[in-house]
């Protein structure tokens, strides 16, 4: 009998499960509850287009049985089974979620990576030191056993097994000074793991129990009859079987949920808020949603998938029904049932069902309304919220051509230069002093630099806010929405800003005209870099600046040459001078005094000087340090 190999990365996960300092090793029998649920569920679903199945709903069990003599827990299910090619599939892969390399180095982190990575079945190499599992696809005519002592590789083998379904028997690991494996055996131990972690499985987890009871008393018994007892065994039925979001919420510990949550999702954070929902009416549902409290490690990536499990009265008809949430909310995990679905309902059908778009909507709403009272009612949570989800809200601004920017608006947060934290756009307006008539923003990559810039400088002088954005979607969002209770967004780096004072203005215009030859001079010097130069008298101490005309801003600019085919993408830019400056005398006085090659070499200089503090970068950097050089000589 040939010895199979793990595919590598199985070995690996497998030899860190095995020698894990995981602490909650425990969590094992919930894993393999789980699988056997699921299998039960395959089996029942399919019962429903096929007749061969032969079963009812109330045939599917669990069974859990502890024996202490041969050392061995054996958890058994009449759920749909695994063909030879199933168990090799399943049994003889492990992490097929993908990118899994990442943290078996970081054992120590004591991270749940057996729940976040979906090698459930592996956790039971936690607690033993060999694994056997049976079984018997539905339909199949022979049962395989598949056998493992772990990292060597695994064995299968034809076996016998009457019944459909799958017997997993693990034999416990030996005792150490500080491991008790054999607590496992303990059947009051396994009906509190039971309890604690798979209450709400909706099949029933039975194990006989050896009870004690009090013989009757004999009808001639003396004055010292003493009562005797004896044993016996009986089949106990060990969870609730309600499903938790049956239960009504007040009877439901927050500990439930998140351990539901964990256990569920695979996740291993607990999640920031639960939702609770039950309608009835256009759409009868009831709803048991959680906003994660940490980002998913593929969250942003096309391998993620959205969704919610979805159950027709009670019955799993879909693990994650995409088409229940829209891209925007994404990050929400949960569990929608519904009587109003029918059982045998297909992906197809499905898509197109009223039902299912009645309940999207109004699961939507409800969703938006939860995340806005967190903002409310529990800011600090909130703003953890933000942190790992809130690009994905931007998006959905951005999205569809802004069509949700009603919905998502007042979710929005940004970086307050003047709070120097986080604040609504409602917290903004509602600060604006008398005068300010728009929102004020600048992009870049990050807040320090960003209230530097001389435009900033500008609008705090002037006793506005200015929210610093730093994301490479934040831009688009605002281009996109335009204005929030109309107030208009402006970015403080594209168009003109109309801050100056009207002497301000009178002395800019001035300049303009009296040095009209000069402004020609520099822009033919700058060779179409730029589209005019004007003048700033806002400047203050900074001798130059740049500001974008039209709908690309610069920083739009450089987010988007970072994408493909995006050769072309080009704001246009001015450059605007300082009149009363130092430099600007200089810049005169070269002029007037006809050094033509002067005037190009302060140009250049003044140019780059601009993209450099806007934070951007310079086309020649050599050829400015060069330059710099030169007049220093
Ligand atoms: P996951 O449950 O996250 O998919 P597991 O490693 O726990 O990962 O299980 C791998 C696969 O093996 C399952 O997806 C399922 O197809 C199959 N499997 C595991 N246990 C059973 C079982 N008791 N009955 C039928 N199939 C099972």
């Amino acid at each position: 009998m040939a010895m199979r190999q793990f595919k590598a990365e199985s070995k690996k996960l497998l030899d860190l499960m095995i020698n894990s300092i995981y602490t909650n090793r425990e969590i094992f029998l919930r894993e393999l509850i789980s699988n056997a649920s699921d299998a039960c569920d395959k089996r029942y679903f399919k019962s429903l287009t096929d007749t061969s199945v032969g079963i009812t709903k109330d045939d599917l069990k669990i069974h859990i049985q502890p024996d202490k003599e041969s050392r061995t827990l054996t958890i058994s299910d009449n759920g749909i089974g695994m063909t030879k090619e199933e168990l090799e599939k399943n049994l003889g892969t492990i992490a097929k979620s993908g990118s899994f390399d990442f943290k078996a180095e970081n054992q120590s982190d004591n991270i749940d990576i057996i729940g976040q990575f979906g090698v459930g079945f592996y956790s039971a190499f936690m607690v033993a030191k060999k694994v056997t599992v049976i079984s018997r696809a539905q339909g199949a005519d022979t049962a395989w056993k598949w056998e493992s002592t772990g990292v060597e590789g695994y064995t299968l083998t034809e076996a016998d097994k009457d019944d459909v379904g799958t017997e997993i028997i693990l034999v416990l690991k030996d005792d150490t000074d500080t491991d008790k494996y054999s607590d496992y055996l303990e059947d009051y131990e396994i009906a509190n793991l039971v309890k604690k972690y798979s209450d709400y499985i909706r099949f029933p987890i039975t194990m006989f129990r050896e009870k004690s009871r009090q013989k009757p008393k004999p009808e001639d018994a003396g004055d010292d009859y003493k009562p005797e007892y004896e044993t016996y065994t009986e089949l106990e039925t060990l969870n609730s079987m309600v499903p938790i979001w049956k239960r009504p919420k007040s009877e439901v510990k927050d500990e439930d949920y998140n351990e539901f949550y964990k256990n569920k999702f695979m996740d291993y954070t607990d999640p920031l808020r639960v939702i609770t929902s039950r309608t009835e009416g256009t759409a009868t549902y009831t709803a048991l949603l959680f906003i994660p409290g940490s980002t998913p490690y593929d969250y942003y990536t096309k391998e993620y998938e959205k969704g919610l499990a979805l159950y027709a009265s009670g019955v799993m008809i879909m693990e994650k029904c995409a088409d229940l949430l829209p891209d925007y909310f994404s990050f929400v995990k949960g569990v929608v049932d519904s009587e109003d679905l029918s059982l045998n309902i297909s992906r197809e059908t499905l898509q197109k069902d009223n039902q299912l778009k009645l309940m999207r909507t109004s699961l939507e709403k409800k969703i938006k309304n939860e995340l806005h009272a967190m903002l409310v009612n529990d800011r600090e949570k909130y703003e953890t919220f933000w942190k790992n989800f809130g690009r994905q809200i931007k998006f959905g601004i951005y999205g569809d051509y802004g069509m949700h920017k009603d919905l998502l608006a007042d979710l929005l947060m940004f970086y307050s230069a003047k709070e120097q934290k986080l604040v609504t756009l409602d917290e903004y307006i509602e600060k604006m002093p008398e005068g300010q008539k728009c929102i004020y923003f600048a992009a870049g990559d990050d807040t320090d630099r960003l209230g530097k810039l001389p435009n900033a400088q500008l609008v705090l002088s002037k006793g506005y806010d200015l929210l610093l954005c730093t994301e490479d979607v934040d831009e688009f969002c605002l281009q996109v929405m335009r204005d929030y209770k109309e107030k208009t967004f402006q970015n403080i780096n594209s168009g003109d800003l109309g801050l100056e004072t009207e002497d301000e203005k009178k002395a800019a215009e001035a300049a303009e005209t009296e040095n009209k030859d000069l402004f020609e001079e520099i822009k033919k010097a700058l060779n179409g870099k730029i589209k005019e130069v004007k003048v700033n008298p806002t400047l203050q101490e900074h001798p130059v600046t740049l500001s974008a005309e039209g709908g690309i801003s610069m920083e739009m600019e450089k987010v988007l040459r970072r994408m493909p085919n995006a050769e072309g993408v080009e704001s246009t830019k001015v450059l605007e001078l300082n009149p009363n400056h130092t430099v600007f005398a200089a810049l005169k006085a070269a002029h007037a005094a006809g050094d033509t090659d002067k005037v190009a070499k302060y140009a250049e200089l003044l140019y780059d000087q601009a993209l450099l503090i806007a934070g951007l970068p310079i086309e020649d950097p050599v050829a400015y340090a060069q330059l710099v050089c030169g007049l220093m000589q």
